[in-house]
């Protein structure tokens, strides 16, 4: 087996997350052949390069929308601006890499990257998380021309924890509900 190219791994994930996110934003309760056309239009896109990852400019304006909670387990209080991507696992020093995180999350989290942080907490990650993971990852390995390799290691994503299996619609969010102010 030939071994993946880091955008064919990117592809091949953000295709996945899009089609879930699709059968989410339409209130189906599973994956069926539209989600599937979905998952295959943007892979073979993104490998080929005729398509790119949407701009992070999307993320930021869903987040200003959205009343200030923990990204892990919307609590309202006790707040800190977190990495999403850990600074001592190199993660960038930019407002794309913040997220919101209440003082246990962010203690419990720690320097350990979050989608296996999640996984070690038996939790599938918001898809709205997942999303920006992903495109920090595609303009990390963009900025350093090593897309079209094999995986170089050395980096702060762990390219092995990104799902390429999702459950049922139902069962995902696009972030955590914000917990109400009493
Ligand atoms: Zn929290």
């Amino acid at each position: 087996m030939m071994i993946p190219t880091v955008r064919q791994t990117l592809a091949k994930a953000y295709a996945n997350l899009a089609m879930a996110h699709a059968a989410v934003d339409r209130g189906d309760a599973r994956f069926g052949p539209v989600h599937f056309m979905i998952r295959g239009r943007l892979r073979k896109g993104l490998e080929s390069g005729t398509m790119r990852l949407g701009s992070l400019l999307d993320d930021e304006r869903a987040r200003l929308d959205r009343p200030q909670a923990c990204a892990w387990c919307g609590s309202r209080t006790r707040l800190q601006l977190d990495h999403l991507i850990p600074k001592s696992r190199g993660g960038p020093e930019t407002a794309d890499n913040a997220v919101w995180a209440c003082r246990p999350c962010n203690g419990s989290k720690g320097a350990k990257d979050p989608l296996r942080w999640l996984a070690e907490h038996g939790r599938f990650p918001p898809l709205l998380i997942l999303r920006r993971y992903m495109k920090l990852a595609f303009r990390y390995f963009e900025e350093r021309e090593q897309l079209d390799g094999p995986d170089p290691g050395d980096h702060p994503f762990e390219l092995g924890e990104l799902p390429m299996q999702y459950p049922s619609p139902t069962e995902l969010v696009l972030w955590v509900a914000a917990a109400s102010d009493t």
